[in-house]
């Protein structure tokens, strides 16, 4: 099967360190279990300037080399790849971030995995240095097959919200539990109740 899986926050613990980072930046004590939003500038009530310097700190690539990963992501996507199937990385960041993320996953033994940056949020730059990967449009996404996606922004599970024949798993974290926009959507609060899913058994 082709899984799509998100990469922040599903394969790496973003939302955690960002929480760090704002609290040394600006003194925002948001604690990861109380962030409710997906938009971080809400969820840390940050000032225009001070979320562009938090996102610019956070794309560099020595913090997104230091990120911890997920408990059991790493081996259960080494799993899956054993098992066949192919897991692609399908990340809303920008492509500017790709040293730091490719670095990240050759350094977790995951560096055999495909990379695709896609606009999910709909902040790609207009124009990006040659050596980066291009960043794909939601268009571009939609043209895609997956037998089964993974991740945690309701922005992007809204994106897949239309794939009938695609096994849509939210990945939980405080900032979705009240996402119902898909109906046939499946929750998982961990790497290995995505592993005994039927569907990935099978
Ligand atoms: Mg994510």
């Amino acid at each position: 099967m082709r899984i799509y899986s998100d990469f922040d926050d599903v394969i790496c613990e973003t939302a955690q360190a960002l929480s760090v980072l704002a609290k040394g930046m600006f003194g925002r004590d948001v604690p990861y279990e109380n962030i409710e939003f997906f938009n971080l500038q809400k969820a840390f009530s940050l000032t225009d300037e001070e979320i562009n310097r938090l996102m610019d700190r956070a794309h560099e690539t020595d913090f997104l080399v230091a990120l911890n990963p997920i408990p059991d992501a790493v081996s259960s996507v080494q799993a899956l790849s054993a098992a066949g199937h192919e897991v692609v990385i399908v990340t809303g960041r920008q492509s500017l971030c790709h040293e730091g993320t490719s670095q990240w996953l050759r350094n977790h033994g995951l560096g055999h995995l495909e990379i695709l940056y896609v606009d999910k949020y709909k902040r790609a730059p207009a124009t990006l240095p040659a050596h980066v990967p291009k960043m794909l449009t939601i268009e571009e996404l939609h043209e895609l097959h997956f037998d089964i996606a993974i991740d945690d922004s309701p922005t992007a599970l809204d994106l897949l919200m239309h794939r009938t024949q695609c096994h849509i798993i939210v990945f939980d974290r405080p900032w979705n539990r009240q996402y119902t926009g898909i109906p046939h959507l499946r929750r998982a609060l961990t790497w290995q109740e995505i592993l005994a899913l039927d569907i990935i058994k099978t």
